[in-house]
């Protein structure tokens, strides 16, 4: 055995932990074991040892035949999502959220942690303060899967993240953003936030739930509006005046 052998689990990773730290793996990957075995100079039991420990620790994840990688393994759900999003419209998303989030405002109602309703206070204050329309759009989601997330049911915070990444698809970005201008109704949106918030930190499932359907079926509204407009509908005083809105390049005028 030579100097620099070391074979010694909680060596290798700590070796690793430093080649992972540095960054300076090419795509992420991952030298072969063999490899690692000999640039560290560590028996490969302990390597293929030290490797488990970080798999488990979410820091590398390895697919079979194509090496190990560096960071969080993609979520499966990733190519079912993006068929998902090719199939799906705005309302049936709409038509989801709007039968599983009362509900998960229920539960939350019943098991949200003070620091978690906490929590919902703050991105309330963020979406508040915030004055353009998309860094609005990104706390509300925050805030909506906070309330998910209180609703302590992993399967049901799974379902709902595969409809936020859904609805978060760039396709829908402009009638979003048509919406939320047809509806003006921000001072409305605000209110109901602090409406659930409230019920929730009342421990009351049945005035949670409906204050979620409320600002939900106010949203949904504001969708069938601007997609109705989007349609067609559109007289040409109105769609001068989304031309001159729409001004900030950020919207695809399809009429
Ligand atoms: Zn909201």
């Amino acid at each position: 055995m030579s100097e620099t052998f070391h074979d010694n689990s909680a060596y290798a990773l700590e070796r690793l932990r430093t080649l992972i730290g540095s960054g300076d793996l090419a795509d992420g990957k991952l030298p072969t074991e063999r490899a690692l075995t000999e640039t560290l100079g560590v028996g490969r039991r302990s390597v293929r040892r030290a490797l488990e420990v970080l798999e488990s620790e979410g820091l590398i994840w390895r697919r079979q035949g194509a090496g190990t990688f560096v960071g969080e393994k993609p979520d499966e759900w990733g190519s079912h999502v993006d068929a998902l999003v090719d199939g799906t419209d705005i309302m049936e998303i709409m038509e989801v959220r709007l039968r599983i989030e009362p509900q998960l405002a229920q539960l939350a109602a019943m098991r949200a942690k003070p620091a978690e309703i906490e929590r919902m206070r703050m991105l309330v204050e963020k979406i508040e303060d915030r004055t353009d329309a998309d860094a609005k759009e990104l706390w509300d989601g925050e805030l909506h899967r906070q309330i998910a997330k209180s609703a302590g049911n992993q399967l049901f915070l799974s379902i709902f993240d595969v409809v936020n990444r859904i609805r978060q698809d760039a396709a829908w970005q402009a009638i979003r953003e048509r919406a939320r201008r047809a509806g003006s109704s921000v001072e409305a949106s605000h209110q109901q936030h602090h409406l659930i918030i409230d019920a929730i930190e009342a421990r009351d499932p049945g005035r949670a739930g409906e204050a979620m359907r409320q600002h939900l079926l106010m949203h949904q509204e504001r969708l069938i509006r601007a997609t109705s407009l989007d349609a067609s509908g559109m007289t040409e005083t109105q769609s001068t005046a989304l031309e001159i809105v729409e001004d900030d390049d950020r919207l695809i005028t399809s009429s």
